[in-house]
């Protein structure tokens, strides 16, 4: 069994702050990063399960819409999206006395609805495995970048509350699910032995896990699977003496494989699978707004981040990161290729 030390995060003076500030709260909004990834809603899912079993009114708020891959999970029919009905939004953000803001440290990643954050009079806390928080864009700040996941966080918070005891199957179902997806089914950045005692935990809840993952990984369309070849064969360019790859996708592209949200997920990991690969981008055309959002996987020591921050005018973590580029396409290329370049001494 795992010990009080490795579980506990909290100092005693931090968890009694947080357990009053939630003690004194009656509305209570969660928030996670823009385009949801399974951490950030299963984050949310789980903390908002254990705050409705204190008895407090809960509302989770996501800046847009998550994957349809994630729909099944318990729970997430009940979350709202800023951008659906930014009215709405504004005022449960307005009249919250506390707000959690999940998976995410700065106000940019949740783009409009920071401002609606930013002004709201809720005392807000953060918590985060992401590197460089803004410590100024919350009044608490539980940042914890050496975790492989928010729901890893979010889980531990709980236990330390006390909360696990009462927690529901569902809510395990959830937690496991941000963990398993933020370390690609504990293939990277899972090796902690903390992450396994937890999952032992979760397990005791009688979650099934290899439903949950057959749930993730092994549910989507044949139009994916067909778009997935389309564009490892058409689309990708290895750039072998750098040991870098970028792959591209257009609107049109997807438009004729009927490409729905999260049917892109893991296809820019792909190319980290052939011998040697260090780095691989993804450049594809946004659906929403005009912009080519750009994704970066890396091995080993590559700093994904630092070239986001230098060239893609985003940030992440080290072996995955993210930002965006304006249109047309073409220019972005070119911008992948400086980038690939520029950074060539650590490729
Ligand atoms: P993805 O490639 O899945 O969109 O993003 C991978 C990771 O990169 C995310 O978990 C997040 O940490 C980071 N990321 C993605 N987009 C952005 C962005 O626009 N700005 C920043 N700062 N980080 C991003
Ligand atoms: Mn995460």
């Amino acid at each position: 069994m795992p010990t009080k030390n490795d579980l506990f995060i909290l100092h005693d003076s931090v968890l009694f702050k947080l357990i009053n500030l939630i003690r004194e709260a009656h509305k209570i909004v969660i928030c996670a990063h823009r385009s949801p990834d399974g951490d950030a809603l299963g984050a949310s899912l789980g903390l908002a399960g254990y705050l409705r079993r204190l008895g407090k009114s809960t509302a989770i708020i996501m800046p847009n819409p998550f994957p349809d891959f994630l729909k099944w999970l318990p729970g997430s029919n009940n979350v709202s999206f800023f951008d659906d009905n930014i009215h709405l939004a504004n005022s449960k953000i307005k009249q919250a006395d506390l707000i959690f803001m999940l998976d995410f440290s700065s106000l940019d990643r949740i783009k409009e609805m920071g401002n609606a954050v930013c002004e709201s009079k809720a005392t807000k806390i953060i918590i985060d495995h992401h590197l460089d928080p803004d410590m100024t864009a919350a009044d608490l700040v539980f940042s914890y970048p050496s975790a492989c996941s928010t729901c890893e966080l979010i889980f531990k918070i709980i236990y330390q509350m006390g909360g696990y005891e009462d927690m529901s199957s569902k809510d395990a179902v959830c937690l496991y699910t941000g963990m398993m997806t933020d370390t690609g089914g504990f293939t990277y950045n899972s090796t902690s032995p903390v992450i396994y005692s937890i999952i032992s935990l979760l397990l005791n809840k009688s979650i099934d896990k290899d439903r949950i993952y057959r749930n993730v990984f092994n549910n989507y369309s044949e139009n994916r699977l067909r778009f997935l070849g389309y564009i490892l064969y058409e689309k990708l360019r290895f750039y072998e003496s750098r040991r870098a790859s970028i792959m591209t996708i257009t609107r049109e592209e997807m438009k004729r494989f009927h490409f729905i949200r999260g049917d892109g997920e893991g296809l820019v990991n792909m190319p980290l699978q052939v011998r040697g690969m260090r780095l691989s981008i993804s450049l594809r055309e946004d659906t929403e707004k005009d912009v080519i959002r750009v994704s970066l996987r890396s091995v080993d020591d590559f700093p994904c981040n630092e070239m986001a921050e230098q060239f893609f005018n985003g940030g992440g973590h080290l072996n995955a990161s993210g930002g965006e580029l304006p249109f047309p396409l073409e220019e972005a290329i070119l911008t992948a290729e400086k980038a690939i370049e520029a950074f060539k001494h650590k490729l």
